[in-house]
């Protein structure tokens, strides 16, 4: 606690969406300012915290963002690897870069989680229609065609069934110019998802929270329950794995890492190196939620334990989800966190439930 940032510094965000924003207020709770940076002028964290509306290459702001802040974090992983560039010459980003970059790019991501030893989805690089032919007759079908990068929510992906087709898949991930870096996956046939929210402190000590199981529809996350209807002994597997991937990459912060479970066995579908969706449950179920334990991380505190009071189920509301508020805000267990948006968009998340499930 001697060594962590003085009550009263500044936590510098990069991004403004609703982590932006949940990670500004978990800031403030604890004693410390928070400082926000996004191109989208009226992002949701502007309501919470400053916010320097700019471009992502704007090097002025930027440079006078850094010495506005004493340590750089973000709530996304697609920030411009020229900007950190430029953050990193005069203050420390948590999580570092490393973890960053792996986490950005599908392909290096699954090397480094295979070569610590853990199970991915089988995958070939691919980056032309015949380079795809060729590694749909390797893996066989179904398999999923996805976007190396810049691929969140389902988006930039696309299943594929048979051979025939390759044109359309293609087509449709490379886009006009027919050509992007993308990853063909062997199709995992899971019994469940789930997802495990872990951190590591300065100190290099880890705590993971309970992994939640998580339901998808239409690409986007719908609802994540604690506990995960999984075996003991696959939760425990998933928080170890969870401490693998934070040692191997010196980590400092929150790291989000969902899993499939398939015939009982755990296959890493991805890492977010950033509080994630499928860890607000922790809001209502824990006593240091996702954000404050990324805060914690970042800032040098101790981290809390991530030992969990309740059963949780979180629902998140997205687009005109939100015309069930005034029910919701009549219901006895539920927690409501809106992330004050004006307009509610198809896909769009609005913001999310959490219920205490009462047990017996
Ligand atoms: P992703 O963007 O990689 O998280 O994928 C979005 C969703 O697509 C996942 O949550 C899964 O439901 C499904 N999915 C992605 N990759 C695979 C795979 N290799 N096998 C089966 N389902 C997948």
């Amino acid at each position: 606690m001697s060594d962590a940032l003085p009550l009263g510094s500044t936590i510098g965000i990069l991004g403004g969406g609703q982590l932006g924003r949940m990670l500004a207020m978990a800031a403030a709770r604890l004693g410390y300012l928070a400082q926000v940076y996004d191109p989208a002028p009226g992002c949701p964290a502007a309501q919470v915290a400053p916010c320097v509306t700019a471009a992502w290459d704007d090097a002025e702001a930027l440079d006078a963002f850094a010495a506005a802040v004493d340590v750089v974090t973000y709530e996304f992983e697609n920030i411009p690897a020229t900007t950190l560039d430029r953050l990193a010459e005069t203050r420390a980003i948590r999580p570092s870069r490393q973890a960053l970059r792996i986490s950005q790019d599908r392909l290096p991501e699954k090397e480094f989680l295979n070569r610590i030893g853990l199970e991915t989805a089988a995958f070939m690089a691919v980056t032309s229609e015949q380079d795809l032919a060729e590694a749909l007759s390797r893996l066989g079908s179904p398999a999923i065609l996805k976007t190396r990068r810049l691929g969140y929510d389902g988006k930039g992906q696309v299943r594929i069934t048979d051979p025939a087709e390759v044109p359309t898949a293609w087509a449709a991930v490379a886009g006009r110019d027919r050509t992007v870096d993308a990853i063909l996956e062997g199709f995992v046939p899971f019994e469940h998802e789930i997802s495990v929210i872990g951190a590591r402190g300065l100190d290099g000590r880890i705590a993971c929270f309970d992994p939640a199981e998580n339901v998808h529809r239409d690409g986007i996350l719908r609802t994540s329950t604690v506990p995960a209807g999984v075996p003991a002994r696959v939760t425990q597997d998933a928080v170890l794995a969870t401490a693998r991937i934070l040692s191997a990459l010196d980590y400092v912060g929150v790291i989000g890492v969902e899993f499939f479970v398939a015939a009982g066995r755990l296959v890493v579908n991805e890492i977010a190196p950033r509080v994630h969706n499928s860890g607000h449950w922790t809001e209502a179920g824990c006593a240091v939620d996702q954000f404050e334990q990324h805060i914690r991380a970042i800032t040098g505190w101790p981290l809390g334990d991530g030992a969990r009071h309740a059963d949780v189920q979180m629902e998140n509301l997205i687009g005109d989800d939100i015309r069930h508020i005034p029910r919701i805000a009549q219901e006895a267990d539920a927690r409501l966190h809106l992330y004050g948006k004006a307009e509610a968009r198809p896909g769009r998340k609005m913001g999310h439930v959490n219920r205490i499930v009462r047990r017996g």
